[in-house]
């Protein structure tokens, strides 16, 4: 078992000479992905129902300040989800064309493991590796 997020799935299982990214695969990880999206966006509902009640509920200045923190917090919160919701919706994209799995950059197996820990990988590790470092030398 691991854990993204608040859900807990089953390693995928291999068989024998399963081909990388058949039938079996693609399901496995659309169904990793839809359940990760339905919970994110049922979080985002929720903030968005919270914040319409709450709002204007403090007429005290010191107290509206305070709630105005807490909902700028909550909407950078919520951005960041909406973003990864995006990016979910891309790999759901590439699992109905069958591209799903493949790094963007080098075209190899980004691997079961690494997109199990990160459905929404789109690079394989040593690829990824290597962004990060030009990254740093681009920004130091
Ligand atoms: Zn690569």
């Amino acid at each position: 078992m691991f854990e993204l997020g608040l859900h807990q799935f089953e390693p995928f299982k291999e068989k024998k000479g399963e081909t990388y990214m058949g039938p079996r695969m693609l399901a496995h990880f659309f169904a990793i992905l839809m359940d990760w999206k339905k919970s994110l966006m049922t979080e985002v509902d929720r903030t968005v129902s919270y914040m319409k009640d709450e709002a204007n509920n403090f007429p005290d200045p010191v107290d509206r300040a305070t709630q105005e923190e807490e909902f700028s917090l909550e909407l950078r919160t919520r951005d960041r989800e909406r973003k990864l919701i995006r990016k979910i919706d891309q790999s759901l994209a590439e699992i109905k064309s069958e591209d799903y799995g493949y790094c963007h950059s080098c075209g190899i197996e980004i691997g079961l493991r690494r997109l199990e820990a990160r459905p929404t990988a789109t690079l394989c590790i040593d690829c990824k590796t290597l962004d990060e470092i030009k990254e740093k030398q681009l920004y130091s």
